[in-house]
């Protein structure tokens, strides 16, 4: 296996950028230092192991004008990184299958004649080929055959034994493969700045070494997390608001900190509560799913005018939130709506 001692100084850029994969990522580099880019790739791999990513590092290859390769000063790197670059051009698909039509294909044709606007090279990229139809392939083979020669083509799908064989014999076939735990913590952590490493490991333990898939893990880990403490935070509002005490709801509500995120699930969850004690203020507690036994105690104690005013100034409230509010204001504005008792 490659290390990255092994690895040209183009390849050791690419691995800056793209985790594991040492092969894939020694053999662009190579293409890339001796000038010798074919004109058409095929990118293969599962969902998440990085075909995108991997396809604009090509793009890059393909248009880059920095002195050393990639080393990402020159105006099609910024670009290309930014997704913004005139010359790169996704085909998608559509539909219920998601497979790129054939008047897409037919429309690319003429519109990969046209000369490039900034780079040396225009790159067509056709994402998720795995469902196009023969008919469509079969469109595609007539440029892919004889591909002016500024264009550089990149297909992607999940795998190349679903493209007809013509196609699949005229491009240089990438296969991604998933990462190792240590290496891919690392980038996770490091290059992505989206976990701890600890987490990043589990994640990726979890998914197999994907990426992609480690990433949606912890995203959704967070998530589940701030629902959780958002849940434990609204319970103490509601607990101080029972007691009537001022200072235990401004305690409470500090507890949001400077988390807008977390702001705006509290007020959710505050206004849902909410809404089952007027339920049960106005007599109809028994519409009320579960017995929230603080809700219970505050339809008790509040009237319902009081809070539906409460509901409304909270939704205000957590509006204010994209626009900048400062957290401690929001925070302390909180406490005085709840505080509020007529
Ligand atoms: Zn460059």
């Amino acid at each position: 296996m490659l290390s990255g001692a092994d690895l040209s100084p183009t390849a050791r850029r690419i691995a800056r950028e793209f985790c594991g994969n040492a092969a894939a990522v020694a053999s662009l580099g190579g293409m890339i230092e001796t000038g010798r880019l074919p004109h058409a790739f095929i990118i293969e791999g599962a969902d998440g192991l990085g075909k995108s990513s991997f396809a604009r590092l090509i793009a890059r290859g393909a248009m880059c004008g920095c002195r050393e390769p990639l080393s990402g000063e020159c105006g099609h790197c910024r670009k290309l990184r930014e997704n913004i670059h005139p010359d790169l051009i996704y085909i998608q698909g559509s539909g219920k299958t998601n497979a790129i039509p054939i008047d897409a294909i037919r429309a690319m044709r003429k519109d990969a004649l046209i000369a490039p606007n900034e780079a040396g090279k225009r790159v067509f990229i056709l994402e998720d080929c795995d469902n196009m139809l023969p008919a469509a392939q079969n469109a595609f083979l007539k440029i892919f055959e004889e591909a002016p020669p500024h264009v550089v083509f990149i297909i992607t799908c999940r795998s190349a034994m679903n493209l007809l064989t013509t196609i699949r014999s005229r491009g240089r076939i990438i296969t991604l493969h998933p990462v190792e735990a240590e290496e891919g913590a690392d980038f996770i952590a490091d290059v992505m700045n989206a976990a701890d490493r600890q987490s990043a490991r589990n994640a990726l333990a979890e998914s197999g070494g994907n990426i992609g898939e480690a990433l949606r893990l912890l995203g959704s880990e967070s998530a589940s997390q701030t629902a959780e403490q958002a849940n434990s935070i609204a319970d103490g509002i509601l607990e101080a608001m029972c007691s009537g005490s001022e200072l235990d709801l401004a305690v409470n509500c500090a507890a949001i900190g400077k988390d807008r995120a977390m702001g705006g699930a509290v007020c959710a969850i505050l206004c849902e509560r909410l809404r089952c004690g007027l339920m049960t203020a106005v007599g109809a507690g028994d519409t009320v799913d579960s017995a929230d036994r603080q809700a219970l105690r505050l339809g008790a104690l509040l009237s319902p005018e009081n809070v539906i005013r409460q509901i409304d100034e909270i939704n205000q409230l957590s509006e204010m939130l994209r626009i900048n509010i400062s957290m401690p204001l929001f925070n302390t504005k909180l406490a005085i709506i709840l505080q509020r008792r007529k």
